[in-house]
């Protein structure tokens, strides 16, 4: 798969792109990144990307022209138009669906909003899909953009050892995750629940999907609807 970001701020991505499970994935060829930076792509000499907003109002608005000619630019390159996401506390918030879907396709262009966001016209024109990483605000769409991709290279086939690592993982089933345990047995006076010593791998499976639905149920009980709605359907 192939991720392109289009930035202000190119030089934020090396620490997350070169390091842990994303860094391996991008040796390994799983997947490629390539940040630009919008500037490159901006039609004013001095690289001027951003202007007042029509209407008024405070703040400054990031051009539809250098994303376009940065996002025109690579469908050329790539022989076809790539799907176009922009970061944005407005879109849907991203969850492991989300994250799986997009693993799935070949190629997606990442737009980072920065000031007030990003003229509309570029996101109709491209069709781009909004996501949120959450429902508040940041400065720009660098870190929501380094989370995607850190969420979408994880599912890709072969860059997690084992698929099991993540299908057990919070999320990923509609649950959150059961509590784990390492050595030692006893730390600072609280000991490892007993099943999980035992070697009944029946029990330990009974036990994990207990506390899975307790856990739900406590942190976040919208999950835990959606979830019981899903087995109801079937
Ligand atoms: N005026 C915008 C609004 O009210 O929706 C907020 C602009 S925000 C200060 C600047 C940029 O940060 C956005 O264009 C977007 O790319 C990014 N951003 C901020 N919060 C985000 C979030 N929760 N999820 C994804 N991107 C976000």
């Amino acid at each position: 798969m192939r991720i392109d970001i289009f930035t202000l701020f190119p030089e934020m991505f090396p620490p997350a792109l070169e390091n842990s499970i994303v860094g391996r994935a991008r040796r390994r060829g799983f997947l490629q990144v390539c940040c630009h930076q919008l500037r490159d792509f901006s039609p004013d000499r001095r690289g001027r990307v951003d202007d007042t907003v029509f209407g008024g109002g405070k703040g400054m608005l990031l051009a539809a022209e250098p994303f376009a000619r940065g996002l025109d630019a690579l469908s050329e390159h790539l022989g076809q138009r790539p799907c176009v996401v922009y970061l944005s506390p407005r879109g849907r918030v991203l969850d492991q669906q989300k994250a799986r879907e997009l693993a799935e396709l070949p190629a997606l262009a990442l737009l980072c909003g920065h000031y007030e966001g990003v003229d509309q016209r570029l996101l109709d024109e491209y069709q781009a899909e909004e996501i949120s990483v959450g429902d508040y605000v940041l400065t720009g769409g660098e870190l929501p953009a380094m989370i995607l991709t850190d969420a979408v290279s994880r599912m890709l086939p072969g860059v997690l050892s084992d698929q099991s690592c993540f299908q057990e993982e919070s999320h990923f089933s509609g649950l959150l995750e059961y509590p784990q345990y390492t050595r030692p047995e006893v730390w600072r006076g609280r000991a490892v629940p007993k099943i999980l010593l035992s070697g009944n791998h029946g029990e330990i499976e009974a036990w994990r999907r207990r506390e899975s639905l307790t856990i739900t149920e406590k942190n976040r009980p919208d999950l835990l609807a959606k979830f019981a709605q899903k087995k109801e359907k079937g």
